[in-house]
């Protein structure tokens, strides 16, 4: 990719409004375009780490036996009057009209639909267990939005339905659900925190949070030190615990074991039993022909929240650090003196060399070095090739870690042969 054609629009400037480092940092990188409060345009940089995130998140879902589907964003008012909760959800929800006055909503979530879906195709015990998920936006009238994309009304998210024939079967799924959040979130270079979650109105004592760590979170967690290194095993059953049910008195961990850090929600587990499937009439017909109830779960992921969650947990004073697994480019090309002929033939060498297997982008605009320097380390691409003229005179680039700030000075054609290997 060309950065002289490359849609980023990068800044120095940020509104004063934009209050925490990935807000800034998403704007000033040209990742985002606001268009009302807790609204935004996703641009180019922004949507290769979206797509980045959601691979990672349905190679590890698919390897649980998820099943990708897309449910809709409109939805008609009826499913969720027939699950009971069209009058409880309340004002979060975007109610809409259509031009025959039917009643319709943005979806905030989508059990409802899911179990729509599955009463209408799996009719018997042989079609379970059933693990449904999509990548799709949502829209919650959210009372205070903010912290750009953290906090948003719009946002995208990762929400999987599972259906089990009795409960043991559905705790297995659960558990199957849990291990593979924390695999989701690990590569993406996060270290998520379980939290034991409120199952709130609905009942059931299986629910989770994820948190990942990190000052501008919006919920302060107690937590034992040692869950920092327990196996995911351990996880299930040692969890932090989020500070308005915290109490010290009852609380089993010595002092000295205990941490308190601030937490970014980017992942929700949750069982819940029977309450859609018999609300709306799910069921199937077991070995017996009797009928039975699925047992559900339902599981979600803040996949935009992802994006801004990330950044809080890496970045500098610089900029953006990205983990290589969600970096919207695996490499940036600098080319310092666009006039000199030299630098013109390495960076063309190397770019055309690597592009065949990594995603690269090369700063071919005519702005100022210290500008292409300034927005390398603000965009946070892994590796940058920096081609300036003396080096080059001498027969070498500059190749730098973004993260380490380490600089290497090698040949064009070992900088190729590291990339391609
Ligand atoms: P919160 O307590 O943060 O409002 P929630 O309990 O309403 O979250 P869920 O319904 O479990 O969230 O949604 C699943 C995931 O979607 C959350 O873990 C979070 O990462 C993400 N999410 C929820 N609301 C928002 C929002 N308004 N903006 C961005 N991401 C969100
Ligand atoms: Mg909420």
């Amino acid at each position: 990719m060309l950065f002289s054609k490359f849609f980023a629009p990068t800044s120095k400037d940020v509104p004063a409004d934009a209050k925490i480092v990935s807000h800034r940092l998403m704007l000033r990188s040209g990742m985002i375009s606001q268009t009302a409060s807790g609204i935004y345009c996703w641009l180019p940089l922004a949507v290769r780490v979206l797509e980045k995130i959601s691979k990672i998140i349905c190679e590890e879902q698919d390897e649980i036996g998820g099943n990708r589907v897309y449910f809709t964003t409109i939805q008609p008012a009826d499913l969720w009057i027939e699950s009971g909760r069209y009058d409880v959800y309340g004002k979060e929800m975007l109610r809409l009209k259509d031009r025959k006055e039917g009643e319709f909503l943005y979806s905030p979530t989508n059990e409802e639909q899911a179990t729509d879906v599955f009463r209408k195709y799996v009719k018997s015990y042989r079609g379970l267990p059933t693990l449904l998920y999509q990548i799709h936006w949502k829209f919650r009238d959210e009372i205070r939005p903010r912290f750009g994309v953290m906090r948003g009304r719009e946002f995208l998210m990762k929400d999987g339905y599972s259906f089990d024939i009795d409960f043991d079967s559905a705790k297995k799924t659960y558990e199957k659900v849990f291990k593979s959040y924390l695999k989701i979130f690990r590569r993406m270079g996060l270290t998520p925190i379980p939290v034991q979650a409120d199952s709130g109105a609905i009942g059931g004592n299986m629910s989770h949070e994820f948190q990942i760590l990190a000052e501008t979170g919006e919920s302060a967690l107690y937590y034992d030190k040692k869950l920092l290194s327990a196996s995911d095993d351990e996880l299930m059953t040692t969890f932090a615990v989020a500070d308005e049910k915290y109490d010290p008195k009852t609380s089993t961990v010595a002092e000295k074991d205990l941490a308190v850090s601030r937490g970014i929600e980017v992942g929700h587990v949750f069982y819940f039993g029977t309450k859609y499937s018999k609300s709306m009439n799910a069921f199937v017909l077991n070995e017996k022909g009797e009928k039975i109830f699925p047992e559900m779960g339902s599981y979600g992921i803040g996949v935009s929240r992802l994006v801004a969650a990330i950044i809080e947990a890496s970045h500098d004073d610089r900029g953006i650090i990205w983990p290589e697994s969600v970096a919207p480019f695996d490499a940036t090309i600098l080319n310092l003196h666009l006039k000199n002929e030299k630098c013109r033939e390495a960076a063309s060498e190397i770019y055309a060399a690597i592009s065949s297997k990594k995603e690269v982008l090369y700063d071919d605009r005519d702005v100022t070095v210290g500008e292409k320097l300034a927005d390398a380390d603000l965009i946070g691409v892994p590796w940058q090739i920096i081609i300036g003229q003396k080096k080059i005179e001498n027969g070498v680039v500059e190749l730098k870690n973004r993260k380490t700030g380490e600089i290497l000075e090698i040949s064009p054609s070992e900088v190729i042969g590291r990339f391609l290997n």
